[in-house]
């Protein structure tokens, strides 16, 4: 059964078009990975599928759980299950994971979570992910390493049950710890009924992630859509080859 189902989507971030008709189909319980060179539109398809205003849907549509979402916030596509993996990249000194996730938990279910029940559930995802317990009072990112900062968005993903986690491993360094954690996380958290799209270049990540579906984003399309092996033969040869058989402007 779909879950999400992208059709002939363009989109223009400052009239300027990014994406230009992707089509795509995340089934219930998916596991899939998108790839691609830098400057091709994988976070721009990410920010588009939460809602982000900056990017224009100008054509096509993005239908998630049965219902055409083109013009719902991200507040609301929120509430519907979309969760976007945003990490902090400053320090938010007095506030700690723990407020900080149960405003988020309030935010997206609409009901104020209440301190006890709240810290009982936090505890029993923090021992899913192997999280110590004191690592719930610690001030947001201060002073985390990056493995520390993955763990939070996964704590994030896991707290707040989303049916469909988008996680955008930017272009900034990795370290093999938080590799890990990424790894460890979406596998632990993937389910019958939520779907994982993550977009990476780290092939590191893709040989931990066992995905369902490797899809090839390239100059605003899905170019190339198939299993892991696209991605071992991106490791061999690099974009190169699959450039020369689209027309590339870039
Ligand atoms: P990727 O994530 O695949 O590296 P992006 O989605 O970040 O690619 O970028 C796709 C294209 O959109 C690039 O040409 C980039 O310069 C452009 N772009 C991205 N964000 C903005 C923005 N906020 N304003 C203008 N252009 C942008
Ligand atoms: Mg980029
Ligand atoms: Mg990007």
């Amino acid at each position: 059964k779909n879950l999400l189902s992208i059709k002939d989507l363009k989109v223009n971030i400052e009239e300027k078009e990014i994406l230009k008709g992707i089509n795509l189909e995340i089934g219930e319980g998916e596991v899939h990975i998108i790839m691609g060179p830098n400057g091709g539109g994988k976070s721009t398809l990410a920010y588009a599928l939460m809602g982000h205003p900056s990017y224009e849907i100008v054509q096509g549509e993005i239908k998630f759980k049965g219902e055409i979402i083109n013009d719902l916030s991200a507040d609301k596509r929120a509430k519907k299950g979309i969760f976007l993996s945003f990490q902090y990249p400053e320090e938010i000194p007095g506030v700690t994971v723990e407020e900080f996730l149960r405003t988020a938990k309030t935010s997206v279910t609409g009901e104020t979570q209440k301190i006890i029940p709240f810290k009982k559930l936090l505890k029993e995802k923090m021992e899913l992910l192997d999280m110590k317990e004191e690592y719930a009072s610690r001030y947001l990112n201060l002073g985390f390493s990056g493995g520390e900062k993955k763990k939070n968005e996964i704590l994030q993903m896991s707290v707040l049950e989303p049916s469909l986690a988008i996680l955008d491993e930017t272009d900034s360094g990795l370290d093999v710890d938080a590799i890990r954690v990424v790894a460890e996380g979406v596998n632990k958290l993937k389910n019958d009924k939520r779907s994982i799209l993550v977009i990476t270049h780290y092939n590191k990540l893709l040989n931990y992630l066992n995905p369902d579906y490797v899809h090839i984003l390239l100059d605003g399309r899905i170019v190339e859509t198939g299993g892991l092996e696209i991605a071992k033969e991106i490791d061999e040869t690099g974009y190169e080859n699959i450039k020369s058989q689209f027309s590339y402007d870039g």
